[in-house]
Formats: structure tokens, C-alpha cells, sequence
């Protein structure tokens, strides 16, 4: 069962417990949300919309005590807890402004008759989101949901209590109606209850590959529409041509914002030999640049993991790497603290049967390898389980964009880290899941696409 607490990394203590869901309360959440669903069938996109901007307006509003709060549950730094209201702030906004747009009737050519098909809601989405960024990983769903007419029932991860307690209650601040966004506490066997029940038609889960496959099992089990946005081993594909300061400067984020603790973080460094050397020099300067301290102190740019027991499994992930022939080129010096800090590390000789090869690492952890052509740097993109994002860092835009075309992941950017915002879609295949979020993508997730045909023509 997960134990609803919010605990400080930084100092391990805990400083709010929130009781389990009881099945009654279950039950009526769903109820209302359900009832919620039916009535929202028949009132208007635009007045939604407008609620979604309200939305936008109090998350500016909040910006602050949101961003402390979630520091304090998961230990980010306090100036990328604020960034990531921001980009909060833009995701409601893009579906303010674009969603009623977005959702207008499609026509279809077919000589059958006049044909059309509306984009209507489904019903009440079950939400399983992560820790790692407790605010956004729920707008991301929320926002297009919302728009489309489909209110949503929130679990959290179990460490970010008190952010899904915030959220919920500035939805409903912003004038949303009752049962738009339920924050629930459930076992992970309410969860399959609610899932299986028959006033539930989606589950869109963001997790891990383990959280995702039992969450799927149940929803495929029901016969329930999911999207699963999993986990990420991130190719950062350095060709000979890359520019020295844009690599430098993209080397500075792509492994450690966030403490490293992102799906997308570039988790492989893939470097063209003749680079090898300065990507190790650029990363080590950068790890042995960063400090240590407290997430709410603004010149803090190291912070704690988001907990003790993530810190030990991947220590542990760690040690089997260096026992199976990993060298460990650099790592950050002891940090004489209490708090969840794990020394930022950079690994080398990672052979394909050492176990880390092909798991996610989340944390400051980089493996770097050295790669004779682009060929081989292509092809061992390519193998990985996972398949989220992935970088490639060239002069050449269009060389660039045609090796972006053969890497097997769901994402590329070219020249720069991982990125998000409202109109970008956001998803992996293989092993890091189905569907997109956000962009016009992620609003048809929980789409109901009704064709409507007319023809009379035919019969008179
Ligand atoms: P997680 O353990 O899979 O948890 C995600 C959510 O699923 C939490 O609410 C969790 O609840 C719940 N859950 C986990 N196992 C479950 C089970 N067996 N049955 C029912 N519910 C279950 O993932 P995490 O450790 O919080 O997050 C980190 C992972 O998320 C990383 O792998 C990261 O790459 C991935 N991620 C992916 C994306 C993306 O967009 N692709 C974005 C961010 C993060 P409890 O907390 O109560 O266990």
C-alpha cells in the first residue's frame, strides 16, 4: 500500500502524512466525476477555456508557494521548481487559447455522402503520475482533458502529497466545476478497482516501466484505453561538426537538471572519437562546477535526490556497473550532509553485457562512450530498450536532422537538451510507453473521434 508523506530530502524530515482514500470516498469521487462528465457533454468548450486561463492566472499567482512546495517534497532546486510553473502557466494557456479550435468537427472526403467527425469526451480519466515534476506531470493531462470535456481522478506519486493537494484546490479555485480534478489517495488495489470500474474510460499513467506495465495489465484487462509515458535511457549524440560552445552549453543541463531526475535527461553520451576527450573534460568541469546545499537556497546546484531509497537503488546500480568493468572517471567529492545527495558521477567503459547498458539511471549519473563513426553512434542509439528522447549536437542542421530521422525515439532535439511546451508532443515508443501528451496529440489521447455521415442520397 503507499504511505501518503511528505518528506525533505534535504533534511529526511517528514512534514505531512495524508490518510489512504476510503472506498466510500472512492466511490463518490468517481460519482461526481462521473456525473461531471455528463453534464460537461453538454456546455461549452469555450467556457472551459476561459476556466483554463483563470487557471493559468492563479498558477502566477501561486508561483511561489507552489515552487517551495514542491522543493520540499522532492528537493528540486527552487529556481526550476519555479520554471516548471511556468511551464505550467504555458500548457494551460496553449489549450485556452487553441483548444476550442482544436476540437472543431474534421470533414472527410469519401463519395459514401457528407461525412464529418466530431471530437467529443469519453468520460472520467484515472491519472498515475510521478514525483519528478509534481506540478507539471498533472497539467499535462489535466489541461487538454479538461478542454476536451473528460474530468480527471489524480493518484500521485505517494511523496508529493501535499502538491496534489495544491492543485486540486486551485482548479477548483479557478472556478472549475466540483469533480473536475479529484485528488485521490488510494492502495495500488483501489487503483485497480477504480480502473476496472465501468464509469471509467481512460488511464493515462507517467512512471516507470514497473508502475507502467502493472497499470496497463489493468486497464488492458478492462478493455480501458491507456497511455503510458515510461522511463528513457536518452542518446546525446555528439558528431565530429558540433559547435564547441553550444556543446559546452548544452553539456551544462543535459544530465543534471533536475538532479538528473528526468525521463528525457541525456542519460548516453554518444561522442565521434575526435571529441571524446573534450565532451569528458566539458562534463567534469561542469559536475565539479556544481553545489552542493539546500534546494531552497538560490545558489544551491546540487541538491539531494528526491529520497534515501532513490539514492540507494542507484547506488546500487552503480556499484554493479563498476563490479562489471564500468571506470569511473570522475566523481563529485563527499558531501558531508544528512540530506538524499548523490556525488554526480561520470561513467566510461560500459560494455554491452554490463548491467546498467541498458537500464535507466535516475540521477547525475553520465555514461560517455567513444564511437569510431556515425554509423556506430546511430546503431548504438538504436539499442536500448527505451525510446523517449534523444540529442544531436552538429553545425550541420540538415545532416543533423536526417540522423534525427533514424534514431528509433519519439523525440530528437538538435542542437540542445531535452524540451517541452504546450504545442510540442511529448512521448516515446519501445519500452517507454504508447500515446503522446500535450500539442494537438496529447489532446485527442481521451478523444472520442464520432463520424457522422449523411447518406440519404443514396437511399431515396
Ligand atoms: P513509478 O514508481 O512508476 O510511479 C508512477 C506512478 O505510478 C505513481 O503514482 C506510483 O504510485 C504509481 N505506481 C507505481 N507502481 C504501481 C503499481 N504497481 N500499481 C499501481 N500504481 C503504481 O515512477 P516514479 O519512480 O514515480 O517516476 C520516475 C519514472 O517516471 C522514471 O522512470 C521516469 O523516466 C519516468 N517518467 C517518464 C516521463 C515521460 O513523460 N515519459 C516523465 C517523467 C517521468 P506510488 O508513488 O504510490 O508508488
Amino acid at each position: 500500500m503507499s504511505k501518503y508523506q511528505s518528506v525533505n530530502p534535504y533534511t529526511n524530515e517528514v512534514f505531512a502524512s495524508y490518510e489512504n482514500s476510503t472506498d466510500q470516498q472512492i466511490d463518490e469521487a468517481i460519482n461526481l466525476a462521473y456525473t461531471l462528465y455528463k453534464k460537461m457533454r453538454h456546455e461549452k468548450i469555450s467556457d472551459r477555456a476561459a476556466i483554463l486561463q483563470k487557471l493559468a492566472d492563479i498558477l502566477r499567482e501561486h508561483k511561489e508557494e507552489f515552487a517551495q512546495l514542491m522543493t520540499k517534497e522532492m528537493g528540486k532546486v527552487i529556481g526550476e521548481s519555479r520554471g516548471e510553473v511556468d511551464i505550467c502557466i504555458n500548457i494551460c494557456e496553449y489549450y485556452a487559447k487553441n483548444g476550442e479550435k482544436l476540437l472543431e468537427p474534421t470533414p472527410l472526403e469519401t463519395p459514401l455522402g457528407s461525412a464529418y467527425y466530431l471530437k467529443q469526451a469519453t468520460g472520467v480519466v484515472m491519472a498515475c503520475e510521478p514525483w519528478n515534476f509534481p506540478l507539471y506531470q498533472v497539467i499535462r493531462v489535466f489541461a487538454p482533458n479538461f478542454v476536451v470535456g473528460n474530468p480527471i481522478l489524480l493518484k500521485h506519486a505517494h511523496n508529493v502529497p501535499g502538491s496534489a493537494e495544491l492543485i486540486a484546490k486551485l482548479v477548483k479555485q479557478a472556478g472549475a466545476p466540483e469533480g473536475s480534478l479529484i485528488n485521490l489517495f488510494p492502495s495500488y488495489d483501489q487503483l485497480a478497482n477504480i480502473i476496472a470500474d465501468p464509469r471509467i474510460q481512460g488511464v493515462a499513467l507517467t512512471g516507470s516501466e514497473r508502475g507502467g506495465s502493472s497499470v496497463a495489465e489493468e486497464a488492458g484487462k478492462n478493455l480501458k484505453k491507456s497511455t503510458m509515458e515510461l522511463g528513457g535511457n536518452d542518446a546525446f549524440i555528439v558528431l565530429s561538426d558540433a559547435d564547441k560552445t553550444v556543446l559546452k552549453n548544452v553539456l551544462a543541463t543535459a544530465r543534471t537538471y533536475n538532479d538528473g531526475q528526468v525521463c528525457t535527461s541525456s542519460k548516453r553520451m554518444i561522442v565521434l572519437k575526435d571529441r571524446y576527450e573534450e565532451v569528458l573534460e566539458e562534463l567534469k568541469a561542469h559536475f565539479a562546477s556544481l553545489k552542493a546545499g539546500n534546494p531552497l537556497d538560490e545558489t544551491t546546484t546540487l541538491p539531494p535526490l528526491n529520497s534515501e531509497q532513490a539514492k540507494e537503488k542507484l547506488q546500487k546500480q552503480v556499484d554493479a556497473a563498476i563490479a562489471a568493468g564500468a571506470k569511473v572517471y570522475y566523481q563529485y567529492p563527499e558531501i558531508d550532509h544528512e540530506g538524499a545527495f548523490f556525488r554526480p558521477l561520470i561513467l566510461t567503459n560500459v560494455t554491452k553485457d554490463n548491467p546498467i547498458f541498458d537500464q535507466e539511471l535516475f540521477g547525475p549519473v553520465a555514461v560517455v562512450y567513444s564511437v569510431e563513426d556515425e554509423d556506430e553512434a546511430i546503431s548504438l542509439a538504436n539499442d536500448s530498450s527505451y525510446g523517449l528522447g534523444s540529442s544531436v549536437i552538429s553545425s550541420d542542421i540538415k545532416h543533423a536532422q536526417e540522423v534525427a530521422s533514424q534514431i528509433e525515439t519519439g523525440m530528437t532535439v538538435i542542437n540542445g537538451p531535452w524540451i517541452t511546451s504546450g504545442e510540442l508532443p511529448f512521448g516515446g515508443v519501445k519500452k517507454s510507453g504508447y500515446g503522446r501528451e500535450l500539442s494537438e496529440l496529447g489532446l485527442m489521447a481521451f478523444v472520442n473521434e464520432h463520424l457522422v455521415i449523411d447518406v440519404t442520397k443514396n437511399n431515396q
